[in-house]
């Protein structure tokens, strides 16, 4: 695992931070202030919950508290060429006095991540600095995954490959859905996993018509759909699969409602290559849903890029803008919920590769009618 050695991920963090400053020449601003702690890992490797960066186009400043000091030290890959750590007692003290040091005239900061409070506060404290809103910088560069993160993903999904038999037991006839959920966290853990990656939806028979279920105090019946969505958490990354798993007896009407779902999963799987609109791999799911005549029983996007955040960009949905470049990972997940009835979901994790896409769930079983 890449990331669990300082030696082998330090390169990537290096080339992270070098697209970054290649990306800062462009920008209008002479700094740059980081303070998402998501984007902060990405460039650095810092695991910790409180830090800041500032980053030029030719160095950049790692700023924490002394309860983190150690820890920063000793992770901040590349900490020798290029980072320059230093200790804080107050945050926006110890970057206005950075700021002034080095020079910074115009100061960019995270404009989704920085409260109204914090910058009134800054611009009391920057005194003579300009404030430039900035959105998505690093975010944009996260779009594309290098090797460590495919890996730590690739790995997450393992985890729920390796656990996929025991929610098989675990979901029956007489179980209850919270059990389930905790039941398989607790074996996700115990596989390596630092935790779900959400609260697990275990959602069967009339729940299995909600989106978002989570997991309740049902008891599983026979002839139940049970939609599983369930993730591990590890190494900062997340996995996110659904699927469904039917117990005893399921009607015809449910099963053909899985059906349509496994053929649309298939057909935006089947459509996502380099170059297609986002909005069209939604298209393709909707497309199978609607023909069936379920169209309005999809009410939510095909999926969503994951990465740092279990919900990150791109999406993918009707109204994306985005355009599937090789590198990302999104999952497809299209549903069809009928109420009062039940519910399907499938959701696969894909990475567009050169040519097409390379399905990460792949082996991760699916009930096959
Ligand atoms: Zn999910
Ligand atoms: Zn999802």
């Amino acid at each position: 695992m890449i990331l669990e050695s300082k030696e082998r991920s330090a390169p990537f963090f290096a080339a992270r931070r070098e697209r970054l400053a290649e990306r800062l020449t462009d920008e209008p601003f002479d700094a740059f202030l980081i303070t998402e702690m998501a984007n902060i890992r990405y460039l650095t490797g810092f695991s910790g919950t409180s830090a800041t960066m500032l980053a030029t186009a030719d160095d950049s400043w790692f700023l924490t508290d002394s309860r983190y000091i150690t820890q920063a030290h000793d992770q901040v890959a590349g900490a020798v060429a290029g980072v320059h750590i230093r200790e804080y007692s107050e945050r926006l003290e110890a970057v206005a006095s950075l700021v002034k040091e080095t020079g910074v005239k115009t100061l960019g900061f995270e404009a989704q991540q920085v409260s109204f409070a914090i910058v009134e506060e800054m611009r009391v404290k920057f005194k003579g600095v300009s404030l430039t809103p900035a959105e998505k910088i690093v975010e944009s560069q996260r779009l594309i995954k290098d090797e460590p993160e495919i890996e730590a993903m690739r790995s997450l999904i393992g985890m729920l490959v390796k656990v996929y038999p025991e929610a098989e037991n675990l979901i029956r006839s007489g179980a209850v859905e919270r059990d389930v959920a905790v039941e398989l966290e607790y074996r996700l853990k115990k596989v390596g996993a630092d935790g779900a990656a959400f609260d697990f939806i275990v959602a069967s028979g009339e729940r299995s018509a909600m989106p978002h279920g989570v997991a309740g105090a049902k008891t599983i019946d026979d002839g139940d759909m049970v939609i599983l969505d369930w993730g591990a958490k590890g190494w900062g990354y997340y996995s996110d699969t659904t699927r469904v798993l039917p117990v005893g007896k399921v009607s015809e009407e449910l099963k053909n409602v899985y059906k349509i779902v496994l053929e649309a999963n298939q057909a935006a799987i089947d459509s996502v290559r380099p170059g297609v609109a986002l909005k069209d791999v939604d298209g393709a799911a909707r497309k199978v849903i609607k023909d069936a005549g379920y169209g309005d029983n999809f009410g939510h996007g095909t999926g969503h890029g994951v990465g740092l955040f279990i919900h990150e960009d791109p999406k993918v949905s009707w109204t994306s803008e985005s355009v599937a470049k090789a590198g990302m990972v999104f999952t497809i997940e299209p549903g069809v919920y009928l109420p009062g009835k039940g519910g399907a979901r499938v959701e696969d994790m894909v990475h567009v590769t050169r040519e097409s896409c390379e399905v990460l769930s792949l082996r991760l079983p699916k009930w096959s009618l």
